[in-house]
């Protein structure tokens, strides 16, 4: 199946808002087996989008839309696509319920602008919309399948996952046979040309219809197994075979599978330990703290932090000797360990993480360039640290930063 995803906005045209609907649809379609060979973004205006219809549907089997479904002046789509299947429209009575009963719920009233929302195209399809006002609309004509969804992204995922994929997933199948199974492997410590070194020629192991993909990313890399099939059991055997036959060659940089995280991985093994941990920070700000608060539960394991962004407060609150910052400064191995000492005993945990470094774009020197950064571990018996060198970029040096210090703790969690 063809697809083209034309995505609809004055504000998307303009840069004022990224348009992550495109990239999560051609996601979500894309896992499904559909070939998303177009992306089309257009401002709102009746004409431009008819140009973009007649052409398109020469050449793709499926155009996907979003946003312009609103019932302001500016949002046309629905007019355009009345205009382009010189259709009509009719009352949806569901449609009408459920905003009769949104407006009585929030005590509001129901003026004639938002009773419009529920007249539909007569040849449509409607995609119940329960996130938002205007539904989705669907139409299938002359084998090319249109969807017309709404721009806010909570409401287009929604229908996306309710009726689109199902429906799209089930015409993929049916005209291909075949449709996609994913397995997702997890690795760290490792660059991904040394993985791919060692995972040797993937066709040696692959058979048709299977495949192998390296994603990498601060993570670490994933490694995305695909398998077309129309057996989902014997794909889902086929695909564990392959993860046996892998995890015997790269099996001590495996931490994971599927939709799990690092950070999901390390925090359950704390949890499994009964382990506590702690954050004292300097040039992450934070963010480690933050991350570790992330998921919902995290009380069972993260009890606190200190953020020690000046010298003064690295000795009131972590007690770092004053000698150790004057001697070796504050971005070193000595500092970084007296800060992951000193927090894991004011807070009372059993690891203890701390991060120190220069963040830049300023403040580097010879021997300490930007983008230094050390990494303290403290636990009952050892203090473990490393030394990184990040780079110039100081958004990425704190997001490296913590990536790295929760790799120490799960390092730590599993030797
Ligand atoms: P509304 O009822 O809110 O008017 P709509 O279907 O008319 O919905 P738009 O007006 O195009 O949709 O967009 C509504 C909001 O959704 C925008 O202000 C924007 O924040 C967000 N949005 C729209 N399109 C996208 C997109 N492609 N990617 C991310 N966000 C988007
Ligand atoms: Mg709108």
């Amino acid at each position: 199946m063809k697809i083209a995803i034309l995505t609809i906005g004055d504000e998307l045209c303009i840069g004022q808002i990224i348009n992550t609907n495109a990239a999560w649809m051609a996601q979500a379609c894309t896992e499904i087996g559909g070939i998303v060979l177009r992306h089309i973004t257009i401002k709102d205006g009746i004409d431009l989008l008819l140009n973009e219809l007649h052409s398109l549907k020469k050449e793709y089997d499926c155009i996907l839309m979003s946003g312009g479904l609103g019932p302001t002046h500016d949002d046309k789509t629905k007019e355009t696509l009345l205009a382009y299947f010189n259709d009509a429209l009719i009352l949806h009575e569901p449609t009408l319920d459920s905003l009769k009963t949104r407006a009585r719920l929030r005590g509001l009233p129901l003026n004639q602008r938002n009773m419009d929302q529920a007249l539909v195209p007569s040849t449509c399809t409607v995609l119940e919309n329960p996130r938002g006002t205007a539904p989705g609309m669907l139409f299938h004509v002359e084998n090319v399948i249109y969807v017309s969804l709404p721009g806010v992204p909570s409401e287009m995922k929604g229908i996306m996952q309710d009726h689109v994929i199902p429906f799209l997933r089930k015409h993929i199948e049916q005209e291909q046979g075949k449709i996609p199974y994913y397995h997702t492997i997890l690795t760290k410590g490792i660059p991904e040309s040394a993985l791919a070194d060692l995972i040797g020629e993937p066709d040696l192991f692959l058979q048709k219809d299977e495949s192998l993909a390296f994603l990498p990313s601060y993570q670490g890399v994933r490694l995305r197994l695909g398998i077309l099939s129309i057996d989902p059991i014997q794909a889902q055997q086929r695909l564990m075979e392959i993860q046996a036959f892998l995890k015997n060659v790269i099996g001590e940089y495996v931490y994971g599978f599927g939709k799990a995280s690092l950070l999901s991985v390390t925090t359950d093994l704390l949890i499994q330990k009964q382990c506590t941990i702690s954050v004292v920070e300097s040039c992450t700000g934070g963010l480690l703290g933050a991350e570790f608060t992330k998921q919902s539960g995290s009380s069972a394991y993260f009890i606190g932090g200190l953020q020690t962004y000046s010298n003064d407060l690295k000795m009131q609150l972590a007690h770092v000797a004053p000698e150790s910052l004057e001697h070796f400064g504050a971005v070193s191995k000595e500092v970084a360990e007296e800060m992951a000492i000193g927090g894991r005993k004011v807070l009372k945990t059993t690891y203890c993480l701390s991060i120190t470094g220069i963040a830049g774009p300023d403040g580097g020197t010879q021997v300490k360039p930007v983008g230094t950064v050390w990494i303290g571990l403290a636990s009952e018996h050892e203090v473990v640290s490393k030394r990184f060198n990040f780079g110039n970029d100081r958004a990425i040096n704190r997001e490296r930063s913590v990536m790295q210090a929760i790799a120490m703790l799960h390092d730590a969690l599993v030797s």
